[in-house]
């Protein structure tokens, strides 16, 4: 990374990439989770629910492409190999092993909330310190608290069927 780029950040460079690792690994599993979720889906309102899963798909692998771009800008590799996923994860992986909606939702409100911890305490770390990271995780944090809600709407929906 260019030398004043990283002059700049006042948090140990080494540190940072590791964290920020973490996270990626946390959304890829996120990703496949949302992603196999959205395949998998049976019960009431199950249109919504997959359309809600795809599109959070979605904001996950952007999410990995934003932390990958970051962690190569600060002079790091993102983790090379899934395995590696499970080793560093923050937050885990529930797999979809019962397809109902109301399972589902309950899972991937559960890896919100989780998200929800991991990228305020990463705001918290770069607040002052690294105004790059810290914009970006204020961004990845805007979306998880927006995740988090649209589940628990959809869920409460379902729940006064
Ligand atoms: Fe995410
Ligand atoms: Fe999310
Ligand atoms: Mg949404």
């Amino acid at each position: 990374m260019g030398k004043e780029g990283i002059k700049i950040i006042k948090l140990d460079v080494n540190e940072l990439i590791k964290t920020l690792n973490k996270a990626f690994a946390d959304e890829w599993l996120a990703y496949y989770q949302y992603w196999l979720g959205a395949q998998v889906a049976k019960g009431p309102m199950k249109e919504a629910v997959i359309a809600e899963l795809t599109q959070h798909a979605a904001d996950e692998l952007r999410h990995a492409q934003m932390l990958s771009a970051r962690i190569i800008q600060l002079g790091g590799t993102p983790l090379l190999s899934p395995k590696d996923w499970y080793t560093n994860t923050n937050c885990g992986y529930s797999a979809p092993e019962n397809p109902l909606v109301k399972k589902l939702l309950e899972q991937n409100i559960e890896g919100e909330r989780c998200a929800i911890d991991v990228y305020q305490k990463l705001v918290d770390l770069t607040k002052d310190k690294d105004i790059i990271t810290y914009n970006m995780a204020s961004q990845i944090l805007s979306d998880e608290v927006e995740h988090e809600d649209d589940l628990e709407n959809l869920l409460e929906d379902i729940n006064l069927i």
